[in-house]
């Protein structure tokens, strides 16, 4: 007989298991179909190592302890918290922007309690979802109105639906980007019913081109902000004021995508220039949109800002309906656009507090952690991410692991609890405090203290 053979006859059997003190702890704790369920993986796991020749532990307290392990694992959802050590500050990975304190307390009590949703509390009639936002990004952007959709892609479905359809939507060639995740702007302009007509080349458009594909189906004219890609060289694209200009001229409509919406001016932190909300309406656009959880760092939303009469035609679509916020949502963004009314959002907002970090802070923290864990602590970048500001870095420390297998290191921090996201670069794992929350520092150190980093 093949030794494997009478190895596999040391296999337990089920019933011998089941009655085993482990097992019925084990039962007690979860349910008796769960574990047999983790008992028959892990006994079918174990056939499989000795037919592979390989060595496995078989007695049964060994095989109920791989599956209570299971068990636990099992438990875990599978959306969690995980701390972000790879100094990319919006990372659509993992969950883009962090809410603030106050976001958080807001939506705690929106989802807890009855709310305001749709209801006048002057009147005591009912109200609209939908102005909740609108009075507070008049008051920070100077919009004569908004409307909060479910991310900027529903913004641009629904903005291109309600307003282009069998129409024509003008757009510049250069700015036929795709954000990522498949999202193509020529896709969704066909799925709108609109049709687009590319004016210019890659790299140079002029505002003539627009002029000159003009006809009496044009709708609107686009401009859709490249976010996460850099043109440089022979370029050109026609500013808004005079896109705005040439589209009112043949009373048209001019749209901005301006996809990460800062409020706030990026260059205070050595960053370049990222179009600001407020530049956009000032230069007279109809409608401006712009996600929710990139440099505005709120929830994940739409948010459509500009002229009363569109954003009137917008609400009034069907797709309005489809595509709206649920309470939690308003609830978050409320809070977040309160802090940029009272002038705290650098302070507040973990987006800004990330970017605004002096760097000695920074500094500080790597020693901290290279205190407890050993490594050297190293110059480095950090970037925004998120589609914002393609190239731009911001100066920060880096915490350097060195290990003669990096990316078992790394892989370690993945699994540990809670899990550590880092990266790897010249051999050494690295781990930037930059995006990592002050409520995380004492969980990081605890994980780096018992990593093994040989
Ligand atoms: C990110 C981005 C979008 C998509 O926004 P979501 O909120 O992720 O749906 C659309 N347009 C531009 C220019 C973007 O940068």
């Amino acid at each position: 007989m093949k030794p494997e053979r009478a190895r596999l006859r040391g296999l337990p059997a089920m019933d011998a298991l089941l009655t085993h003190d482990a097992a019925q702890e084990l039962i007690k704790q979860h349910s008796r179909s769960l574990v047999v369920a983790a008992l028959r993986a892990e006994l079918a796991a174990a056939r499989q190592v000795i037919l592979a020749g390989q060595e496995v532990e078989l007695a049964p307290a060994a095989i109920i302890q791989r599956a209570a392990e299971d068990l636990l694992r099992q438990q875990q959802p599978s959306l969690r918290p995980v701390i972000n050590a790879t100094g990319v500050i919006i990372h659509t990975n993992l969950g883009r922007a962090p809410l603030s304190d106050a976001a958080n307390v807001a939506m705690r009590a929106a989802a807890a309690d009855y709310s305001t949703l749709e209801f006048d509390l002057q009147s005591g009639e009912r109200g609209s979802r939908l102005d909740h936002a609108a009075d507070m990004l008049r008051d920070i952007a100077g919009a004569e109105a908004a409307l909060v959709v479910n991310n900027n892609a529903a913004a641009l479905v629904l903005i291109l639906s309600a307003l282009a359809r069998d129409k024509e939507v003008i757009i510049s060639r250069g700015q036929l980007v795709e954000i990522g995740g498949g999202f193509r702007i020529p896709a969704i302009m066909q799925q709108s019913g609109a049709d687009l007509v590319e004016v210019g080349t890659t790299n140079r458009t002029r505002i003539d081109d627009f002029a000159d594909a003009l006809t009496e189906r044009t709708a609107l004219l686009l401009r859709v902000h490249s976010s996460n890609f850099k043109q440089i060289g022979f370029v050109h694209q026609p500013d808004l004021p005079a896109l705005v200009s040439l589209a009112h001229e043949r009373d048209l409509l001019a749209v901005d995508d301006l996809g990460s919406g800062a409020l706030i001016d990026t260059a205070q932190f050595g960053l370049e220039q990222e179009p600001t909300v407020q530049a956009s309406l000032a230069a007279g656009v109809d409608l401006v949109c712009f996600s929710g959880d990139k440099l505005l760092g709120g929830p994940q939303a739409g948010l459509i800002l500009g002229r009363a009469e569109a954003v009137g035609q917008l609400k009034a679509h069907p797709l309005a309906r489809a595509l709206r916020v649920d309470k939690l949502t308003y609830a978050a963004l409320l809070a977040t656009l309160e802090h940029y009314r009272r002038d705290e959002a650098l302070a507040r907002i973990p987006v800004w507090q990330m970017i605004s970090r002096p760097l000695d802070d920074i500094a500080d923290t790597a020693h901290r952690w290279a205190k407890v864990s050993g490594g050297n602590v190293i110059k480095g970048a950090s970037t925004i991410g998120g589609g914002s500001l393609p190239g731009a870095t911001l100066p920060t420390w880096l915490l350097a692991l060195d290990s003669a297998n990096p990316q078992a290191l790394k892989t370690a921090l993945r699994r540990a609890d809670p899990p550590i996201i880092a990266r790897i670069a010249g051999g050494r794992v690295l781990l930037d405090p930059r995006t990592v929350l002050a409520g995380q520092e004492s969980d990081l150190a605890r994980v780096l203290a018992g990593v093994d980093c040989a």
